[in-house]
């Protein structure tokens, strides 16, 4: 029988190759003066962003450029951020670039209308962000985080080395566009840590013990469509098809975190990311994910079946809890093949590290909702045993 659920998606999602030249349509229903918010130009983002500014002048719209994100970005920037939206008057923020960019956007307009700043907004907070909230425009230049299609910013604090999120319903974007070709230019481990971080929220999304026959349906269709296409996304940048397919599998995994929400690899992931900078979310969520399959797949053993199924179809054959056992080899087998398969000690994190990561991942409510639930011992295990491959 079909449970009950609730589905919600506020955002105007405006999908398709080209796209990006509507955006300052979109832009000035909401507001004539604009803060873009974007990471330092680089080569390959100067084109994106003059048809940005272009589509902007045609609508009319002035805008202001704030282009100082970095990769998880921190309170620090976010106030920059919004004194430069503030002096200018900013009454929209467009948030173009990766999650960083986004989530970066959503807290400035969080933290412009509101007293003190962003962090004092985050979830578990008492304060929360209300109708004052500027109104938020997206355009992704990953396939990676699906925030253009949630509620969540997520923020870095470098003096608590933390990593924590706004998690509210007020900074869903109006409007979002998904143009796959402006991810043509990602360069490759980008894209494979972007590209397997889709595969984490949707199956996340699907184990989850909020999910729903909406959420299941679509995140499955993620997965299928990582699998097919993300090693020739990796292979060939410009293959416009499998880009296009890796674009709405973000989209259909965002939509899935968005009415679900994720587990404990996130919970670890957001863990490693506060207290390593420099690691990618990709990338931390990729060292864990064998010893996360290891440690969950007998308490869910009908969907970890199904997972396997979809990477390989003679699976269809055996019994559920022969193809539940192979899960995580056939995900440690597609880490390989895309190059993700590093263990923590190579991307840099120290042993005297591993406590702290522990703790930190035990704050964050995200492991509550695994199928099965680790205590502080489970995860230094499991961190443990994620160090080297
Ligand atoms: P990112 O935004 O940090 O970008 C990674 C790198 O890719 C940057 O160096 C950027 O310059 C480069 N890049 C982006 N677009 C490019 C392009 N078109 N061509 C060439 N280079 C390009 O990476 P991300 O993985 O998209 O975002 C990660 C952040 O999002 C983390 O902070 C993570 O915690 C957060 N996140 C948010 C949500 C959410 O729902 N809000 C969900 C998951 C993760």
């Amino acid at each position: 029988m079909i449970q009950n659920f609730d589905y919600f998606q506020p955002t105007k999602i405006k999908f398709g190759a080209g796209r990006i030249a509507e955006i300052g349509d979109f832009v000035s229903e909401y507001g004539k003066k604009c803060v873009l918010v974007t990471v330092p130009l680089f080569d390959d983002f100067e084109p994106i962003i003059d048809k940005v500014k272009l589509s902007l002048n045609k609508s009319g719209v002035s805008f202001i450029h704030f282009d100082k994100v970095i990769q998880n970005p921190t309170t620090d920037i976010i106030t920059q951020g919004t004194d430069i939206a503030n002096d200018f008057g900013a009454e929209v923020v467009l948030g173009l670039g990766g999650g960083s960019s986004m989530d970066s956007a959503k807290a400035i307009a969080v933290e412009a209308m509101h007293d003190g700043t962003a962090w004092d907004y985050l979830f578990f907070k008492e304060k929360q962000p209300n109708y004052k909230t500027l109104p938020i425009i997206t355009a992704t230049t990953t396939a990676g985080t699906g925030s253009q299609v949630t509620q969540v910013a997520v923020l870095s604090n470098s003096k608590e080395k933390r990593k924590s999120a706004i998690y509210n319903s007020i900074i869903f974007p109006k409007v979002s566009i998904v143009d796959p070709e402006l991810t043509i230019t990602v360069p490759p481990h980008i894209t494979a840590s972007t590209g397997f971080d889709v595969f984490t929220h949707a199956f996340e999304a699907y184990i989850h013990k909020n999910t729903s026959p909406y959420v299941e349906l679509i995140s499955l269709e993620a997965i299928r469509l990582v699998i097919k296409n993300l090693p020739m996304v990796i292979k060939d940048g410009k293959n416009l098809q499998a880009r296009t397919e890796m674009s709405w599998a973000d989209t259909l995994a965002g939509l899935s975190i968005a009415n679900a929400g994720v587990t404990l690899p996130h919970g670890i992931g957001m863990a490693i990311g506060g207290c390593c900078s420099n690691i990618m979310h990709g990338e931390a969520l990729a060292a864990v994910y064998p010893e996360f399959i290891k440690y969950t797949y007998k308490s869910s053993i009908r969907k970890f079946a199904t997972l396997a199924r979809l990477f390989d179809q003679k699976l269809e054959n055996v019994s559920d809890n022969i193809a539940a056992e192979k899960a995580c080899y056939l995900v440690s087998k597609f880490l390989n093949n895309i190059d993700m398969n590093r263990g923590l000690e190579k991307l840099g994190v120290s042993v005297a590290e591993i406590t702290e990561i522990a703790e930190k991942s035990m704050e964050l409510p995200d492991y509550t909702n695994n199928p099965r639930v680790a205590n502080i011992d489970e995860v230094t295990e499991l961190l443990k045993n994620s160090y080297k491959y």
